[in-house]
């Protein structure tokens, strides 16, 4: 074995084991911070992996209906091929972030700086050309690097995780599933991660999570539950992480 191959050998687990800690580290944090930007019985749904013409169009069917606006994590490349669904979702108050241009692994690749920055610079520049206004970045996965974090930073976009998931991702997933898991775990307030879409193949799937939040935030909205967008003053900044 090459002195090279032995390296590589060692330097990748040890950029990995780097990352992970990197992503435990801020998520930790930012999950604290942004359950302090919350009062009680207050709850921001943010959607992941989009945009998608059937499933996208049917979440905002949903939100529309109920009177409620969200987050949407998009993946930049997605965004290019449906600029009608990006006019959508700005025109009915909802916030944009960015979840990439791509929706590969920053673990893997984001330990390069040249993909980091292309990830991030190239993404914010794609969703600005659409004419939106990405004001926060998550990453793909929720798997950060230095390198992303920092390009993030330099981006001016906030970094934003979330502490409940649906698990709305899962073949088996139903529309009762998925609120089930979200009476459940929202606790006293909470940062919701749904999907408006899904990384690999249709966003049909997704049609659970709309058919969900068509019952779920009416009998919230009904227990006293605001739905709200982020404060992004008080938002932590991506600089913590970096
Ligand atoms: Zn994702």
């Amino acid at each position: 074995m090459t002195a090279a191959v032995v390296c590589a050998a060692l330097f990748l687990p040890a950029c990995l084991l780097c990352c992970a800690a990197v992503t435990a580290a801020a998520r930790l944090h930012n999950e604290r911070a942004l359950m302090r930007t919350l009062g009680e019985k207050q709850m921001v749904l943010t959607f992941d992996d989009g945009p998608c013409p059937e499933s996208t169009s049917a979440i905002l069917d949903a939100l529309q209906h109920c009177g409620v606006r969200a987050v949407f994590f998009m993946t930049a490349q997605r965004a290019a091929r449906h600029p009608e669904l990006v006019r959508r979702i700005q025109q009915e108050g909802h916030a944009i972030g960015l979840h990439g241009l791509s929706h590969r692994s920053p673990w893997l690749w984001g330990m390069l700086p040249g993909y980091a920055r292309r990830e991030i610079k190239q993404g914010t520049e794609i969703l600005r050309s659409l004419g939106a206004q990405p004001l926060y970045f998550r990453p793909a996965w929720g798997r950060l690097t230095p390198f992303t974090a920092l390009f993030a930073r330099r981006e001016g976009l906030k970094l934003y995780f979330w502490h409940v998931m649906a698990e709305d991702w899962l073949p088996d997933a139903t529309a009762f599933s998925i609120e089930q898991r979200l009476r459940a775990r929202r606790g006293e307030r909470a940062v919701v991660c749904l999907h408006d879409a899904f990384h690999r193949g249709s966003g049909g799937a997704a049609l659970h999570t709309a058919a969900a939040l068509r019952h779920f935030i009416p009998v919230s909205l009904a227990q006293g539950w605001q739905f709200i967008l982020p404060e992004r003053s008080a938002c932590p900044s991506a600089k913590e992480a970096a």
